[in-house]
């Protein structure tokens, strides 16, 4: 296929990248790489300027069951899970982080060029994060344990072990392309599973890129393999397969549902982490300087494309507008433009022509109900006129019962309110069918510590926001998900507990 043409504003593509774009890319299956069998393909889009990057092959049912086929091989086999010892199989997850930092530079102009994001960012925190994800389950092959139980039968002796659960297929989103495959793939893969990824269509590229890792770092055939299509037809395909032990998803709560009732007849594991509506608190006696960039960038960080965005902003109301005043100048600073362009902006646009209409919409919502924009509220014309960029949007005067402070936008826009006092914000907060996250700024640690206590999610950042750690749990209460990723937490989700009974005497 003939390569697309870049603005010539872009930081020069990479030789590998240019050479990737330019070949007939193909699925990954049992090590090998294959077009889809009905040779069907669909274009993946630049969201920055609307061209077109590369065909990528558009998985069916057909490919599904051959992945699967191979995957269900590898794992009876016990070519990943038996054969190989615990720290061979470290060894190996090791090499894979090793060989994503060596192929940093490419993992970030690719998922850069697919999802739009700052190239810069992609290099120092997605791919950084992707490999050290690798690295932190590279460790827990070695200490995944069972215990012994002081069962009450005399004479027994009980135990149990923690087993693979088999072939896990894992659907992830667009936002975090590379990094949110890592969340998933790395500890399935230390619990002793077999995969089989399918990226989201908006953004196939990095997964393809790191089949060539797993391919490379010498993992045995079958252990990984990619599925590039559409959710409706390789996703639904991926769930209903009866070989398919266990489905991991991130996106959102419309396609969970889905996936719940489509995989009701095999009653397969579904863990689940989806989206929010997370209220980040601002009380008077904080450091405002502190919680005025703070709030910024937990609303306009990634874009707003964050499953954790702090987008519903309660500030209390003494210094309401100081605050708000305050993000309006921090708004007015930021400088969004294409993610591969040569003066690295902070933003990117929103990933496609459907996500801006969806976010654009909200925006249109948001005025029609007398919401008012202090800052942003507008798509971006000009040199950005042929991508999907939208300005930075801080409503006020919004009410809590309107969509834009209930529904999750997923895009730059924040909704800022006021509160008077404690038990009220608590309650406001709380009044959301989500549950991701929360997190307030304050100076008094009774307030910190009651908020961590009383507000319904599973992750609570105090005077700060967004941070993850591969060792920390993260995941969602209520509509937000079901199960933990990250830490301990995951070799948990991606592995069964075997209770074994011995008569001893
Ligand atoms: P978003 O709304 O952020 O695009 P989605 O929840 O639609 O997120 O998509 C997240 C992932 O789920 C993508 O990989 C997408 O292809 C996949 N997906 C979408 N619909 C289905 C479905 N019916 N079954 C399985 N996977 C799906």
């Amino acid at each position: 296929m003939t390569l697309p043409v870049f603005p010539e504003t872009y930081i020069d593509l990479l030789p590998e990248v240019r050479a990737f774009l330019g070949e007939e890319l193909k699925l990954y299956i049992g090590g090998r790489w294959v077009p889809a069998l009905s040779g069907a393909t669909f274009e993946t889009v630049d969201p920055s300027t609307g061209r077109v990057l590369a065909r990528v092959p558009s998985a069916q049912a057909e490919d599904v069951d051959a992945a699967v086929r191979a995957a269900r091989q590898t794992f009876d086999s016990g070519a990943w899970h038996l054969k190989l010892t615990a720290s061979e199989r470290g060894r190996l997850i090791w090499r894979l982080a090793d060989l994503m930092e060596a192929h940093a530079p490419i993992l970030a102009q690719l998922d850069a060029l697919d999802n739009g994001k700052p190239v810069k960012k992609a290099q120092t925190v997605d791919v950084p994060l992707s490999a050290d994800h690798f690295r932190y389950y590279a460790g827990w092959t070695t200490k995944i344990e069972g215990a012994t139980i002081p069962v009450s039968t005399p004479g027994m002796f009980n135990y149990t072990v923690r087993e693979p659960i088999g072939v896990c297929g894992l659907i992830v989103p667009w936002n975090y392309p590379l990094l949110m495959a890592a969340w998933k793939i790395a500890p399935a893969l230390a619990a002793g599973n077999c995969i089989i990824l399918k990226p989201a269509e908006q953004t196939p590229l990095s997964a393809l890129y790191l089949a060539r890792l797993f391919e490379e770092a010498g993992f045995p055939p079958g252990v990984f393999n990619v599925l590039t299509g559409y959710g409706e037809t390789a996703g639904a395909a991926l769930v209903e397969h009866p070989g398919v032990d266990k489905i991991g998803f991130t996106g959102s709560a419309s396609v969970a549902r889905t996936i719940i009732r489509n995989s009701a007849s095999t009653l397969k594991r579904v863990s689940l982490e989806l989206g929010g509506k997370s209220p980040n608190i601002i009380f008077a006696d904080a450091d405002l300087e502190q919680a005025v960039v703070g709030a910024t960038w937990a609303s306009f960080g990634n874009n707003g494309q964050s499953c954790t965005a702090g987008s519903r902003l309660y500030i209390e109301r003494r210094v309401f507008d100081r605050v708000v005043e305050g993000i309006a100048d921090e708004v007015a600073k930021i400088r969004v433009g294409m993610g591969m362009q040569a003066e690295q902006p902070d933003l990117g646009p929103v990933v496609s022509g459907d996500q801006l209409n969806t976010v654009m919409g909200y925006i249109q919502d948001g005025y029609a109900s007398g919401a008012h924009s202090v800052i942003g509220g507008k798509r971006l014309g000009g040199a950005l006129a042929d991508g999907y960029f939208i300005e930075p949007t801080v409503f006020v005067n919004v009410q809590d019962s309107l969509k834009i402070a209930r529904e999750e936008i997923f895009g730059p826009v924040v909704c800022a309110m006021p509160f008077d006092d404690a038990d009220e914000v608590l309650r406001r907060a709380n009044e959301t069918p989500f549950g991701l996250a929360a997190g307030l700024w304050t100076r008094d640690l009774a307030t910190a510590h009651r908020f961590a206590a009383k507000l319904r999610a599973g992750t609570i950042w105090i005077n700060t926001w967004g941070d993850t750690d591969a060792a920390s749990p993260f995941g969602g209460y209520k509509q937000s998900g079901h199960g933990r990723e990250m830490g301990k937490e995951a070799i948990d989700l991606y592995s069964e507990v075997k209770s074994v009974w011995l008569r001893a005497d």
